[in-house]
């Protein structure tokens, strides 16, 4: 089995928490109380090597913020060995992008490229199907900045589950790759 650290960052509300625990409990508490308390989780996924068939089981131990992005920083320990980062940005919210790029420089600051996956994540999906909210932030755009910066891009919804899956998978496969 291989363990990776892996932690949340993005502003306050986007959705890190809700991402979890689809994640984790396959579940969404619309009124589940902000992230107080449960700051650690924990999920295994199976990431098959194409080469020889082999499954290996990959552990990602999982940081949430606890609320501390409310302090435009974050402690020391939080980042500290972090394997994977998930950066998240909501989709409706114009605004959250240019946040989510502000989080990617600081990680990358703080924690050096080079051992580390970054992923970012629009979240919030579900809000823009149908015609009721426009989607403010362009796909494009972040897909862009993405390439740019040598992130993987996903976009997601914690509530119905959409992307959520196979985004952890992805980043597995990318860790796997690299390990
Ligand atoms: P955090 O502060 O980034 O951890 O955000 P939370 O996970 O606490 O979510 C903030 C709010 O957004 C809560 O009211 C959630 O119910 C809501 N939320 C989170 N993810 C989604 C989603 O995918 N779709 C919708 N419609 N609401 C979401």
């Amino acid at each position: 089995m291989l363990q990776f650290k892996l932690v949340l960052l993005g502003d306050s509300s986007v959705g890190k928490s809700s991402i979890v625990h689809r994640f984790v409990k396959d579940s969404f508490d619309e009124f589940r109380e902000s992230t107080i308390g449960a700051a650690f989780l924990s999920q295994t996924i199976k990431i098959e090597d194409k080469t020889n068939h082999n499954e290996t089981v990959v552990k990602f131990e999982i940081w949430d913020t606890a609320g501390q992005e409310r302090y435009k920083s974050l402690a020391p320990m939080y980042y500290r060995n972090a394997n994977a980062a998930l950066v998240v940005y909501d989709v409706t919210q114009q605004d959250s992008l240019a946040k989510a790029q502000g989080w990617v420089t600081e990680l990358k600051t703080k924690v050096g490229e080079d051992d580390l996956v970054i992923c970012l994540v629009g979240n919030k999906l579900d809000l823009c199907e149908g015609e009721t909210t426009p989607k403010a932030v362009d796909s494009k755009q972040a897909q862009e900045y993405a390439q740019e910066q040598g992130l993987l891009f996903h976009e997601v919804s914690a509530k119905t589950g959409e992307g959520v899956k196979e985004m952890f998978q992805s980043i597995g496969e990318k860790l796997y790759e690299s390990k």
